[in-house]
């Protein structure tokens, strides 16, 4: 009989991937101890309990979810992990550890080991079947507060074998960051949105992916074989030789499409009726460049600067992050290249900076607000950027704007910054570079007018307007169907703000995942948007889409479009349209 098996999830990243199951179980072999003195003692049992607050976070979300799973299987999973609860709740593994560090004077990671090694032998010596069943509960909530004092798995994620498919609970983005594409084919999480940043991310490296896939790692074992459809969302564990060869076929009919997308490369992305579109790629890892530069993009429309600080526990300092964006402007080669300040904050974290606890973290101290309140963190940033400026054309692009006071504040700190290298005899450009907002965020859109009076130009966030519009966490698998930039309401703030920056003659693109779908490029251009920026794999197939496009039917279609209030049908029209 054959043990194939189907699981389906959220298609996230198009593709075919077919390799071997790596599943990640947050097992570390090694803790290294280290000996701490007496006065960073206090600091070290704050970062064991933020670790511990963060699993417990973790195991609420993954018991929400397993709610959706059937009968018994929930109940069987819900048990389990209201135990693994208990275990970091009070309890004597925690207290054990918190005194550990304190006595033994060492670090969080070595203090739990030894804690988790002491209760394992301590209940085993009690011959008791039902205590010594505990053990494992307590190993594997000890090593879920492990995970997160290591910040991700990312020694193992740089060193996955060749052919494998990662399949985890939860990627984050700093685990995808380590991830090597030539070895990993493919990713799946049980837990993340379609439009979080691991998807985009995803997305980023080409990796075919599939997320929010309940309950999957106990379903398949290290080295089974595993089939990613990230086209469908389909996950096949143990496929039979006739699914094998389908699939094999559906990944070489897909590698064909793309190869003979590549003739586009040269031409120009340029309406039937002559309007031209100019079309950008989002980096999220310099390592991106080449392949937006062999997509055809015209530029960089965002890059996101949050991998200089992932990873790591120190901050880059100026020469770090100055040495890094000259060599994307470079590489660019005269093409312009904009640079979004640090988005830090909500699920993009980095334990070199302290963005401090928030219990609503999408809302919380994050991005420009983060980087107001730290100035030496920003004006850091600012003076690589404008070091960075003397390589080729740059834009500064600050994320999470919501008024005019910020923008006013960002523009002092870069004059100040400006005068400061001038006066250090630094190569920098005379004038400042274009500053421009993000609108993401539904406030700034709704005061697009007076924002473009003290901005050079704008990008539509469309990810994080769509979250905040209609009050919907874009990772949360949960809620992912009723994620959705086609909501009227959406539509109409991307409108207002095009229509904002017409009427005061300044750049507007549009950068969220929503210029990646070439089934939107007519509303979007029919709308006015005339630059849009997207993955680099993206590129060509929504090229492709506007050469076939009429500017002035485009025109007349997003007018139809906007006249619409039901969601359900503004997706008929849009599916329709693509025909
Ligand atoms: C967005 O919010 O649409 C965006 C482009 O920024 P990010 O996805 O990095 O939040
Ligand atoms: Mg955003």
């Amino acid at each position: 009989m054959s043990d194939e098996r189907v699981f389906e999830g959220l298609a996230v990243s198009a593709g075919i991937a077919i390799g071997s199951a790596f599943v990640l179980d947050g097992a570390r072999t090694q803790v290294a101890e280290i000996a701490l003195d007496a006065a960073v003692v206090p600091d070290e049992i704050t970062r064991f309990n933020g670790a511990v607050g963060k699993a417990l976070r973790q195991l609420r979300r993954v018991k929400a979810k397993a709610t959706t799973l059937p009968g018994a299987a929930a109940e069987e999973m819900n048990i389990l992990l209201d135990a693994h609860m208990a275990m970091l709740s009070g309890s004597r593994l925690i207290r054990g550890v918190e005194k550990r560090i304190a006595s033994d004077k060492i670090n969080a990671e070595a203090a739990l080991q030894r804690e988790m090694d002491h209760l394992a032998q301590s209940f085993a010596a009690m011959a008791d079947s039902y205590l010594a069943s505990r053990v494992e509960d307590i190993r594997e909530a000890g090593r879920r507060v492990l995970r997160n004092l290591h910040e991700g798995e990312a020694e193992t994620l740089a060193n996955l074998p060749e052919d494998s498919v990662l399949i985890a609970e939860d990627i984050s983005p700093a685990d995808t960051a380590q991830i090597n594409p030539q070895m990993v084919q493919g990713l799946v999480a049980e837990l993340g949105g379609r439009d979080g940043h691991s998807a985009i991310m995803a997305r980023a490296l080409d990796l075919p992916a599939v997320m929010g896939v309940t309950g999957l790692r106990h379903h398949c074992r290290a080295g089974d074989a595993v089939i990613v459809d990230g086209s469908e969302g389909k996950i096949v564990i143990n496929p039979t030789a006739a699914t094998l060869q389908k699939y094999r076929r559906a990944r070489d009919r897909f590698k064909k499409d793309r190869e003979a997308l590549k003739s586009l490369r040269k031409l120009p992305a340029i309406t039937s009726d002559g309007a031209d579109i100019t079309l950008m790629a989002n980096l999220e890892l310099p390592r991106e460049v080449d392949r937006a530069l062999e997509a055809g993009a015209q530029g960089v429309g965002l890059l996101r600067t949050e991998f200089l600080f992932m990873n790591r526990k120190t901050l880059p300092d100026e020469e770090e992050q100055f040495e890094a964006m000259r060599g994307i402007v470079q590489a660019m080669d005269g093409k312009p290249v904009t640079i979004r300040t640090l988005d830090l904050g909500g699920e993009k974290l980095s334990s070199a900076v302290d963005a401090g606890e928030s219990a609503n973290p999408a809302l919380g101290l994050r991005a420009i607000r983060l980087c107001l309140r730290q100035p030496k963190l920003f004006e850091t940033q600012l003076a690589a950027i404008l070091r960075a400026a003397h390589f080729g054309p740059v834009r500064i692009l600050v994320p999470m704007i919501s008024s005019m006071e910020e923008i006013k504040q960002v523009r002092e700190r870069l004059v100040a910054v400006h005068k400061r290298l001038q006066r250090r005899g630094d190569k920098i450009p005379d004038e400042l570079p274009p500053l421009g907002v993000m609108i993401e965020v539904p406030g700034a859109a709704l005061s697009a007018d007076a924002l473009a009076q003290v901005s050079d130009f704008f990008s539509i966030g469309s990810n994080d307007l769509t979250q905040y519009t209609l009050a919907i966490d874009r990772a949360d698998e949960q809620v992912a169907d009723l994620y959705n930039p086609l909501h009227p309401a959406v539509l109409r703030l991307i409108q207002f703000t095009t229509e904002a920056a017409l009427r005061a003659r300044i750049p507007i693109s549009l950068c969220g995942e929503m210029a990646a779908d070439p089934k939107l490029s007519a509303l979007l251009i029919g709308l006015g948007i005339r630059e849009l920026s997207m993955a680099p794999s993206r590129l060509p197939e929504v090229k492709r889409t506007i050469r076939g496009l009429s500017l002035l039917e485009a025109t007349t279609y997003a007018g139809r479009v906007m006249s619409q209030s039901s969601e359900a049908v503004i997706r008929e029209m849009i599916n329709e349209a693509a025909q």
